[in-house]
C-alpha cells in the first residue's frame, strides 16, 4: 500500500473503518513528529504486531503550560515525512488542531493520583492533556494496538491505567529507551542543547548508571541511592533537578527499599540550561 496523509478527523475514521473491515489489525504510533530514532523504533514495534500502521503527528497544545516551549516546539515536517515513508508507514495522520480542538470543546479526560506525582508535581495540567489527545486519537484512528515509549515511563502508565479503567479495547505496547551512542535518551527536545548543555545533559544517565552499580552493590535504600544521584547533579552547574524518584514498575508508588523479586523505575527529571529533559532505568531484583 502506498503512503497516504490524512488530515481530517472523518476521513481518518472513514479509512480506519475500511481497514478493520478488511479484518487488518491497526497500530498507531503517537507523536509530536521532530522524529528521531526513538520514534521510528516504535513503528518497527508496532509492525511486529499490526500489518497497518499509522502514525499521528500533533503537536498538542492542551500538554503545554503556559510558561512552556509549545510555540518553540522544533518541526520538520518534510523531514518527517521522508522517514515515514523510508519506515513504510501506511498513513500519517496529521489533524488540524482547530478541528481537534475547536471553540466550543469542552471534554477533558483525566487519570487521578498517579498524574499528581513526579511529572505531574512539576507539570500539574500534562497529563489531562496527553490523556485526553491520546483518546482523541484513538477515536479518530481506531487502533487495534498502540506503542508508546518507556522514555516517558509514567506517561504510558497513565495511558494503560486510563485504557483499563475506561475499557477501551486497545493494547497498549511500550517500547525501550532508544538513546544516542554517549547515553544520552534521544528526544526532540535535545536539539535545543548547546555544545556544552549537549555534555552535561549526560549527567541525567550518568545518575542512573551510578544507581545501578550501587544496586549491584546490594545498596538497596532508596535515600542512600537518591543522595548519592544528587551529588553528580550538584556537580553540573547547568543542571537543575526537579526530581529523582524510585518507584515500584506496578503501581509507580515511590519506595523506600528495594526489595527481592521487584522490578522498579528510577526516574529523573533535570534543567540542563532552560531545557527541560527526563530519563529512567528499569531495574529488576
Ligand atoms: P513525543 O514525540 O516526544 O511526544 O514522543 C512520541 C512517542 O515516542 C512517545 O511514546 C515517547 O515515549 C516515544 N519516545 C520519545 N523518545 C523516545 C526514545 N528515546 N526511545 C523510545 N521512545 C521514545
Amino acid at each position: 500500500m502506498s503512503f497516504k496523509v490524512i488530515t481530517s478527523v472523518s476521513d481518518m475514521q472513514q479509512y480506519s473503518k475500511e481497514c478493520l473491515r478488511r479484518g487488518n489489525i491497526i497500530g498507531l504510533v503517537p507523536t509530536m513528529g521532530f522524529l528521531h530514532e526513538g520514534h521510528l523504533s516504535l513503528i518497527d514495534k508496532s509492525k511486529e504486531k499490526a500489518d497497518i500502521i499509522i502514525v499521528s503527528i500533533f503537536v498538542n497544545p492542551t500538554q503545554f503550560a503556559p510558561t512552556e516551549d509549545f510555540s518553540k516546539y522544533p518541526r520538520d515536517l518534510d523531514r518527517d515525512i521522508e522517514l515515514l515513508k523510508s519506515k513504510e508507514v501506511d498513513v500519517l495522520f496529521l489533524p488540524d488542531a482547530n478541528e481537534i480542538y475547536p471553540d466550543n470543546f469542552n471534554t477533558f479526560v483525566k487519570v487521578k493520583e498517579v498524574t499528581e506525582r513526579y511529572e505531574g508535581e512539576f507539570r500539574p495540567t500534562h497529563f489531562e492533556g496527553v490523556t485526553t489527545i491520546v483518546s482523541i486519537l484513538f477515536n479518530c484512528v481506531k487502533p487495534n494496538i498502540a506503542v508508546f515509549g518507556r522514555k516517558d515511563a509514567q506517561q504510558a502508565f497513565v495511558i494503560e491505567k486510563m485504557v483499563q479503567d475506561l475499557k477501551m479495547d486497545i493494547k497498549i505496547i511500550v517500547s525501550p529507551i532508544i538513546r544516542e551512542n554517549d547515553g544520552l535518551a534521544m528526544s526532540s527536545r535535545n536539539i535545543y542543547l548547546n555544545a556544552n548543555e549537549r555534555n552535561d545533559a549526560l549527567v541525567l544517565k550518568n545518575s542512573l548508571d551510578l544507581a545501578k552499580k550501587l544496586i549491584e552493590l546490594n545498596e538497596y535504600n532508596a535515600s542512600v541511592l537518591i543522595f548519592e544521584m544528587e551529588r553528580l547533579f550538584l556537580a553540573v552547574p547547568s543542571a537543575s533537578l526537579d526530581y529523582i524518584a524510585i518507584v515500584n514498575k506496578e503501581n509507580f508508588n515511590t519506595v523506600d527499599k528495594l526489595k527481592k523479586d521487584n522490578t522498579y523505575y528510577i526516574l529523573v527529571a533535570c534543567k540542563i540550561g532552560s531545557t527541560r529533559l527526563i530519563d529512567n532505568l528499569e531495574i529488576s531484583l
